[in-house]
Order: structure tokens, then C-alpha cells, then sequence
């Protein structure tokens, strides 16, 4: 099996994740792998289903909208998870397909999401995403504003699984990991989506509960 075989690649991230967990002393299967196949088309995802994976995350309601159909009628157990930035008036649709939401960062989009998932009578797990860095251009909640955020998803009935970041980029991410670990903590919340191709061993140290990893798995995007 040639070393860029995307099973090969497959087993590649399980073993790290396996060996970051055994050094943290945390069970490995408290670690879900979310293969991040956003750009990339059903040709290159069908050899990760083909190898066992049953997890993806992409960042875009259209994108998955045009892919997932086909791929979901083949293997009708896979969990998709939405990633990227959500419009309050895609809730409807983002209900529709996903079954995980990591995104949600605001009082609208919470309310939004609690209508759409009413209407739809099917209630995909939500993550409250965190501006950890405080950085201008990014998304998720302030810090301070989040127990606020918190409190409304729960008074609207969004299954709150989890919190989940993106670290600054080309900074030492560990500090901003456990930083989200410790809010997850004071917050009573479970689970903890952190850690991408560049740095998932240490998110999975730092407690992770579910890692995104891309281009680990597919190769650099177009
Ligand atoms: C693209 C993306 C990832 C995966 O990034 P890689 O570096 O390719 O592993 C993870 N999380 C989010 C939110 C993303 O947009």
C-alpha cells in the first residue's frame, strides 16, 4: 500500500490519536476523528468510507448539500458535522443535513437553529464555538460573552454537546486548548471539538473529544 493510499493515510491519524490518548491516560475511544472533506469531491472521500470512516465534516450547508446525498445512500450510517460559519437563515437547511453543528456563536443563530430544529423535529448536536484568540476576523463568541450564549441555547433546547475553537494560527496552540478545556469545565459542558491536521495530538492530550482533521487525511487543498 503505497504511503499517500487514503487508508494508509486513515490508519496513520487513528494510531496518533491512539498514542495521544494513551500518554493522556484517556480512553481512545473518547476521541472522535471528524475527516474535514470540505473541496474535496465524492471521488476522493469514497476510499475513507471505503477504509471505515464514518465521520466528515464539511464547512459550507452547499457544498455538503451537492456531495453528501450520493455518498449518504451508500453508506447510510455516516455522521456529517457542519464546521464552518453558519447564515441564520440556512438553519432550516443545515437541520436538514447534518447531525453535528460546531458553529453555533450567537443569540440569532441560536434561535434560528431552535425554530428550524422545531420545525423539522430532528435535533442535531450543537458545539458553541469560541473566539479563544479574540481575534477580529474570526468567528465564535467573546469569552465573556459565553456563559450569556450558553444559557440561551439551553433555555431554547439545542442539545449542547460541546465547545469548540480555532486556535490563532502559527502561535503554540496548547495554551488556547486548555484554555477551552477549562471553560468546558466551568460551563458543565462535555464535549471539546479542537485540533486540526498541524496539531490534533496535542488537542487530544488537552482533553479533545473530537479532532478535525483534512488535510492529514486528503492531502493539501486546491
Ligand atoms: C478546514 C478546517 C479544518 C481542517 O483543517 P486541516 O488543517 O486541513 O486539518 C478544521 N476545522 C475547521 C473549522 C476547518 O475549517
Amino acid at each position: 500500500m503505497p504511503a499517500d493510499d487514503p487508508a494508509h493515510r486513515l490508519a496513520e491519524v487513528h494510531a496518533a490519536i491512539a498514542k495521544a490518548a494513551r500518554t493522556a491516560g484517556r480512553p481512545r475511544d473518547a476521541v472522535t476523528l471528524i475527516a474535514v472533506s470540505k473541496t474535496h469531491p465524492i471521488a476522493a472521500i469514497r476510499p475513507l468510507i471505503d477504509a471505515g470512516q464514518r465521520v466528515f465534516g464539511e464547512n459550507r450547508v452547499q457544498e455538503a448539500q451537492t456531495k453528501w446525498p450520493a455518498l449518504r445512500a451508500a453508506a447510510p450510517d455516516i455522521s456529517l458535522h457542519l464546521i464552518g460559519q453558519l447564515q441564520s437563515n440556512k438553519a432550516d437547511e443545515a437541520v436538514a443535513l447534518f447531525d453535528a453543528i460546531h458553529s453555533v456563536d450567537r443569540v440569532s443563530l441560536v434561535t434560528a437553529l431552535a425554530k428550524a430544529m422545531d420545525k423539522a423535529g430532528r435535533r442535531p448536536a450543537c458545539f458553541v464555538q469560541v473566539n479563544i484568540g479574540a481575534e477580529e476576523q474570526k468567528g465564535g463568541v467573546a469569552i465573556a460573552d459565553l456563559p450569556a450564549l450558553l444559557a440561551e441555547a439551553r433555555g431554547a433546547e439545542l442539545p449542547v454537546a460541546g465547545l469548540m475553537c480555532l486556535p490563532p494560527a502559527a502561535v503554540e496552540p496548547a495554551p488556547y486548548f486548555a484554555l477551552l478545556a477549562r471553560l468546558a469545565r466551568d460551563e458543565g459542558v462535555a464535549g471539546l471539538s479542537m485540533g486540526m491536521s498541524s496539531d490534533y495530538p496535542t488537542a487530544v492530550t488537552l482533553g479533545a473529544t473530537h479532532v478535525r482533521v483534512g488535510t492529514a487525511l486528503f492531502g493539501t487543498r486546491a
